[in-house]
């Protein structure tokens, strides 16, 4: 199975994080003789994901002066034998001279390593946490071993390198047959079909909102509606952070926000779960449902959620809740489509919709938006199409020429999707405005149909 190993210096909470993933589900310790020994393996459950995972704890007691040596032979062993790693830091302490040697032993050996600044609760941290970007490891994870925090986070990279991993198993276990769509060199038109979500891979659903929105209620008639279809709880299982369940035929995961406050009250952690529940749900989610109440519908706490949505490259639904108490349902639709284009220009043509949580009306309708939203922010346009495309932009609106100078934009291509970015060659990238820019992004939302979906489009030099 998907391999993770924990290492860092000792101290930093490896262990506990390993024991919090594991809990009793402790494989046997490997008992041979020599560094072996040293280190744990067991079993993890985060969420859905279910991996191995490695920890090097063994270390944290010895002190002899081989101390060094062993660490990092050990080290070396626990990278070599994972799929991943993740390196911990303790973000109180901060970067010590120990962390840059770990750091340079992963960045020569370990292809994915994720950055952890653990004991990052509370504002101690937040210095440590800074320093961690510094490791050039990429974005550093704020964990909390010990209190359980950043598990969503964890679970959000973990995610797609597992399913990756599933995926190449399955590749080697049945060869595929058909053509290649997926081939980057596409000198034809032929656009791949967007790969629908599966039991497998399920689609992840976030719905975020302010308390009240009607969050719960939701849920709730989502999985009533689903409860109907398929009898009592069946098809739906439930784990702390997500809810995995078909939705009018979509397999869908969908991160429980509400339900995951109203269990940390249990726990007497309401307070820290609040303040960055949307956070974790908008990262674990593909799409993201703003839910609105239409009595009060776009108040701040909305609008930072919807831009953070869009900022953090998710597909967005917004979905206007407690349409059963409107009675001048045409105004206040043409009202709220106003609000929207003025207070969230950046979501410019993402759906909306409206629903009542509470008596399951528009549900189908949040569905298929649900769906087509998914479906745009997986789009690949062809790089042929592209390029025409632009010739004909730039003929009709051509750069700015600063100092008498065109500036020239000679290719463009999609380097990624989810959600879709586009990178285009320019003479002198740094001097095109941010309104050529905001040209091309609304000429490509409009043209290859991607309303909704948050588009990426950076020009670049080419020497
Ligand atoms: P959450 O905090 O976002 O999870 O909100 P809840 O689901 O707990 O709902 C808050 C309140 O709004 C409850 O009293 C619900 O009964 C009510 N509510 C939720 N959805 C609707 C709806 O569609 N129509 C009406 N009239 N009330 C709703």
């Amino acid at each position: 199975s998907f391999t993770l190993a924990i290492v860092g210096r000792p101290n930093v909470g490896k262990s506990t994080l390993f024991n919090r993933l594991v809990g009793k589900r402790l494989a046997l310790v490997d008992d041979q003789p020599g560094v072996t020994r040293d280190l744990r393996e067991g079993e993890a459950r985060l969420g859905d994901l279910r991996f191995t995972v490695v920890d090097t704890a063994g270390l944290e007691e010895a002190t002899d002066e081989s101390l060094q040596g062993r660490m990092r032979k050990l080290t070396e062993r626990a990278v070599g034998m994972a799929d991943a790693c993740l390196f911990m830091i303790d973000a109180r302490a901060g970067v010590l001279a120990a962390d840059e040697v770990f750091a340079d032993i992963l960045r020569k050996k370990s292809a994915h390593v994720i950055l952890g600044a653990n004991k990052s609760e509370g504002r101690a941290a937040d210095a440590g946490f800074l320093e961690a970007y510094a490791l050039g490891l990429g974005e550093p994870l704020r964990l909390s071993a010990e209190h359980g925090e950043g598990m969503a986070e964890l679970h959000a990279v973990l995610a797609p390198l597992i399913e990756a991993a599933e995926a190449r198993l399955d590749a080697e276990a049945a060869p595929e047959v058909d053509v290649d769509l997926s081939d980057e060199d596409d000198d034809e038109d032929m656009e791949a079909p967007v790969r629908m979500p599966t039991a497998a891979r399920p689609l992840q659903v976030a719905v975020v909102g302010r308390p009240n929105a009607g969050k719960s209620t939701l849920i709730n008639q989502i999985l009533g509606e689903d409860r109907l279809l398929t009898g009592p709880e069946a098809g739906i299982t439930r784990d702390s952070i997500s809810l995995s369940m078909d939705w009018q035929g979509t397999p869908v995961r969908l991160f429980d926000t509400a339900g995951m406050r109203k269990r940390a009250k249990v726990q007497d952690k309401l307070e820290k779960l609040s303040v960055s529940d949307g956070l974790r749900a908008v990262k674990f989610a593909e799409v993201v449902v703003v839910l609105l109440d239409a009595q009060i519908p776009f108040e701040a706490q909305d609008l930072k959620i919807a831009d953070l949505a869009e900022r953090e490259g998710r597909a967005v639904v917004i979905a206007v809740n407690k349409w059963d108490l409107e009675t001048d349902r045409q105004d206040k639709l043409i009202a709220l489509k106003e609000e929207f284009a003025r207070l969230l220009p950046q979501l410019r043509g993402a759906p909306l919709v409206t629903v009542s949580a509470l008596t399951g009306r528009g549900l189908d309708r949040l569905h298929d938006a649900v769906i087509s939203a998914y479906t745009v922010w997986n789009r690949r346009v062809p790089t042929a199409r592209l390029n025409r495309w632009l010739a004909g932009m730039l003929e009709m609106h051509p750069p700015p020429a600063p100092g008498g100078r065109r500036i020239k934009l000679r290719y463009m291509t999609q380097v990624k999707t989810r959600p879709p970015a586009f990178v285009v060659m320019a003479s002198v990238p740094e001097k095109l405005p941010e309104s050529y820019r905001r040209y091309l992004v609304n000429g490509l939302r409009e043209d290859f149909e991607m309303p909704g979906t948050p588009i990426r489009l950076t020009f670049r030099g080419q020497g």
